[in-house]
């Protein structure tokens, strides 16, 4: 059994990531249908076996003429070209398009051999399919109203790099190039355990001394959010023997046990004792608010975090260390949610040898995004975590951050405008 492992000093949050991401192997990839991969982390690169398009086609219907024909037409000297036919889409022509004909071309058509401008319906004046022959006046240029067969992509370049959050817009691009599966990371399965004696579920009534339960719908929400698959979530009382029960089980089934409360100095936190019946788990305090207390490792190749209670602070571990390291598990390449530079509306309270997450609210500037302090940054306080648009980084270094400052912020979700 390992020992666990109490850390004397408070570990800063660089050092604390940079722990948990070491501790952390992609699991393995699998091939899912494109209705299944929105979302998820693509893990072996698509290539497009073919030109995109695959063939050389009208953006237009009108009709597709050789440019060398026209190239002398003028208004005084108009050339005249003879009917050759119809293209539609889905129909090759069956044969080259002659000198000085014409054929008339539907959007998406192949362009006809020795085609290579197609003239938009608007301009021929009033010429419908039917006529014998059409009368230019002006010369046009080869490619024009042509979308050119490999312009989106050549045939063997890379359509979808290894990595990616899969969009919806990557599933139609993966679809055109004819990829109806993609290889991506497997889900990791997670179990969720809140502790305390003074939680009741949120359809419960309150008894004296009671909370409502807001963690575990809240992580159950963050987890869906992340693409995860929740695999259980368990409460359990202030009692080491059903917590280290709750948590044997947890362990043997879930590939990340989350546990919320009992992990800071409090003489009844049974998430402590537990833990170190367990082993390979350190007791944590990480130099960030909110979420100092913590617990991380990775017992019997799991990965184990045990959050501290307050709801502000296991949104912000999740956001900082639990959610970046899901996210190397599936394998993406990008860990963490959108960073962007904001300028404090108002000084901002810090403290140095600690990195303050602030929760902020963002409303947009003369020059980039201006971020407001969501409330008072208590950690027991659900309010500003709800009204948060972003967590605004004070860094260790700095002691406050003053009004009109400018400093990084991960974006939780966009303002509305
Ligand atoms: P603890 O870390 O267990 O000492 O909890 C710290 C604070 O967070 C206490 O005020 C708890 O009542 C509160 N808390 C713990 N777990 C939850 C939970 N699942 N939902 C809401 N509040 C909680
Ligand atoms: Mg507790």
């Amino acid at each position: 059994m390992a020992p666990t492992v109490v850390a004397p000093e408070a570990l800063s949050y660089d050092a604390a990531r940079e722990r948990v991401l070491a501790a952390v192997t992609p699991l393995p990839a699998e091939p899912v249908g494109l209705e299944a991969a929105t979302g998820r982390a693509l893990r072996a690169a698509v290539t497009t076996p073919h030109d995109l398009p695959p063939f050389s086609n009208a953006s237009m219907d009108g009709i597709v003429v050789r440019s060398a024909d026209v190239a002398s037409a003028t208004r005084v000297a108009p050339v005249r070209l003879a009917a050759g036919g119809m293209v539609a889409a889905g129909h090759p022509a069956t044969r080259p398009l002659q000198r000085h004909q014409f054929m008339w071309i539907m959007t998406g058509a192949p362009l006809p051999e020795e085609g290579d401008a197609v003239i938009p319906v608007e301009d021929l004046s009033g010429s419908t399919p039917g006529v014998s022959a059409i009368t230019l006046s002006a010369a046009v240029s080869a490619g024009l109203n042509v979308r050119r067969s490999g312009a989106d992509l050549r045939a063997g370049e890379t359509a979808l790099e290894e990595g990616r959050d899969l969009s919806a817009h990557d599933i139609g691009l993966a679809a055109a190039v004819g990829a109806s599966e993609l290889v991506v990371g497997r889900l990791p399965r997670v179990a969720v355990i809140s502790t305390g004696d003074e939680l009741v579920d949120v359809d419960q009534p309150l008894r004296p001394g009671a909370i409502r339960d807001s963690n575990r719908p809240m992580l159950a929400a963050l987890l869906r959010a992340t693409g995860v698959q929740t695999l259980s979530l368990a409460h359990v009382g202030d009692d080491p023997e059903t917590t280290a029960a709750a948590l044997e089980r947890a362990l043997a089934d879930a590939d990340v046990v989350i546990t919320v409360g009992g992990v800071s100095a409090g003489a009844h936190d049974p998430v402590k004792v537990a833990i170190e019946r367990i082993g390979g788990i350190a007791l944590w305090r990480v130099a960030m608010k909110p979420g100092r207390p913590q617990a991380f490792g990775a017992p019997r190749g799991r990965l184990f975090f045990g959050l501290p209670g307050n709801p502000a602070s296991v949104a912000c571990v999740f956001e900082v260390l639990v959610r970046p390291a899901l996210r190397k598990l599936q394998g993406f390449a990008v860990l963490d949610r959108p960073r962007i530079r904001v300028r404090a509306a108002h000084s901002i309270e810090s403290r140095p040898r600690r990195t303050d997450f602030v929760r902020v609210t963002l409303a947009t500037g003369t020059s980039g995004f201006v971020a407001t302090e969501a409330g008072a940054q208590v950690s027991g306080h659900l309010t500003p975590q709800s009204r948060a648009h972003a967590l605004l980084i004070v860094p260790e270094a700095a002691a406050s951050l003053p009004a009109g400052d400018e400093a990084e912020a991960l974006v939780l979700r966009w303002p509305d405008r």
